[in-house]
């Protein structure tokens, strides 16, 4: 039964913090495909607008250079090598070409042989949009002997002014969408990246936050099964969290509950139940180490009288005056619990003659003690019977037996400490 609790408690903490984890990240990982489509798309677009600016600027530098120092008669038949382009073709990633009307005069752009596509002419519309209209000419798709590019066409002027040709600059798409593809890649790669860390951060935090429950879970369940000196974990009564204080607030039950059935509320000393069970732990100890073990049992003289003579409420003052008196006594010793009514039990780890001494310093402290009650000065005496423990089984032979020599002390004068009958060994404690 216990086991299947455990197991429950178990799963159920699992799922907590599985739903937890969920909880903080999958809105995070919505959230980061949403912001990656539309990372995406801003890479495309700004990638598309630097790659025109970027040709355009290419167009634009082989243009004065070239204009510069031609002049229409001898454009064609000048001799401009297409080696000249090729570095540029190689720094930029670039192809360019020269155009003497539409004709490709110069070009860097070459057949599947290797050979360079001269003679061969450029697309019509394109050639009369910028030959004959005189205005730049772009194109995404461009098919430049039979490869598609980001193709630029711009006029170009001799030193007279004249359109005698047009230039090109392009990117294979390829190599473009290669490029952007490696952009939003890396930017993707960030934020999925930054998402499991954030996802691995929830998931500790929640596990942990789930063990502390699960503990204080544990901890209320064995304080309900009896355990009230069981402890929660300093993990947990440290945490500054709901669940820190949870626990705290649990361990302060604990203790309100430990009070409630273990100490008597009068006297504020042990009450029977746990005297009985901390007796019981003593005498185990006792016959683990075979060490020795006093047990007492002291009764108020005449408390019936004293009660009708002062009163109940001054009767009660009396049994918290001794009881201080008992607490003191035994105090790093042993136990003072009160036993019933104006009974008292007292257990002691010390040897023999120790708890003897002990007694006596008690027994004195209650022959002094004065209290003054409507303006009279009040005292009680008490009897002991002391057992020492010389190998019996169980507590109640040893408090049955410490009860035989109070009864033997009543009947013999009281105000006495009776650790032998006469009768059994010829000596008798009297304080006296
Ligand atoms: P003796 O023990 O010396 O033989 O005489 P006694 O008068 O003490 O006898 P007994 O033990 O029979 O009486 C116990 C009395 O203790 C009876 C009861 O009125 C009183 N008593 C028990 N519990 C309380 C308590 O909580 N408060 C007060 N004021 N009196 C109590
Ligand atoms: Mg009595
Ligand atoms: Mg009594």
């Amino acid at each position: 039964m216990e086991e299947k609790l455990s197991l429950r408690s178990h799963t159920s903490g699992s799922v907590l913090a599985t739903k937890i984890v969920a909880m903080a990240v999958v809105p995070l990982l919505i959230l980061s495909v949403i912001a990656s489509f539309f990372i995406a798309g801003a890479i495309v677009r700004n990638y598309s607008v630097d790659v025109v600016n970027e040709l355009r600027s290419e167009c634009i530098t082989i243009n004065t250079f070239i204009s510069r120092k031609l002049k229409s008669s001898d454009y064609k038949n000048s001799e401009i090598k297409p080696d000249l382009f090729d570095s540029i073709s190689q720094q930029t990633n670039m192809d360019i070409t020269l155009f003497f009307g539409s004709e490709r005069s110069v070009t860097t752009v070459k057949n599947p042989d290797g050979t360079r596509a001269v003679g061969t002419y450029a697309d019509e519309e394109i050639a009369s949009h910028v030959l004959v209209g005189g205005e730049d000419y772009f194109s995404e798709q461009a098919n430049v002997n039979g490869n598609m590019y980001f193709a630029y066409y711009m006029p170009l002027f001799d030193a007279d002014g004249n359109i005698v040709g047009m230039t090109f600059a392009g990117k294979s798409r390829a190599s473009v969408s290669h490029s952007v593809m490696l952009s939003i890649m890396g930017t993707l790669a960030v934020s999925w990246l930054l998402t499991a860390v954030v996802a691995v951060i929830c998931g500790t935090a929640a596990r942990k936050m789930v063990r502390a429950l699960k503990m204080t879970a544990e901890f209320m369940g064995r304080i309900a099964s009896g355990d009230t000196e069981c402890e929660l974990d300093e993990r947990v009564i440290s945490r500054r969290d709901e669940i820190g204080g949870m626990g705290r607030a649990a361990v302060k039950l604990q203790r309100s509950l430990r009070d409630l059935i273990s100490n008597d509320p009068l006297t504020g000393l042990f009450n029977r139940r746990a005297c009985n069970i901390r007796l019981a732990e003593m005498l185990d100890g006792a016959k683990a180490d075979d060490s020795c073990l006093t047990v007492v049992i002291g009764d108020i003289d005449f408390f019936k009288k004293f009660n009708d003579r002062y009163g109940h409420a001054c009767g009660d003052l009396v049994l918290r005056d001794i009881s201080d008196i008992l607490r003191r006594g035994t105090q790093g010793a042993g136990i003072a619990a009160r036993w019933g009514g104006e009974e008292f039990l007292l257990a002691f780890s010390l040897s023999d003659d120790a708890a003897m001494a002990a007694m006596e310093n008690i027994m004195q402290e209650i022959r002094n003690f004065r209290s003054e009650y409507d303006g009279e000065e009040i005292s009680v005496t008490m009897t002991f019977g002391v057992q020492h423990y010389a190998g019996e089984n169980n507590t109640d032979v040893i408090i049955n037996a410490a009860d035989e020599k109070l009864y033997y002390g009543k009947n013999h004068g009281r105000n006495m400490i009776v650790e032998h009958i006469p009768d059994t060994v010829p000596s008798e404690r009297t304080g006296e």
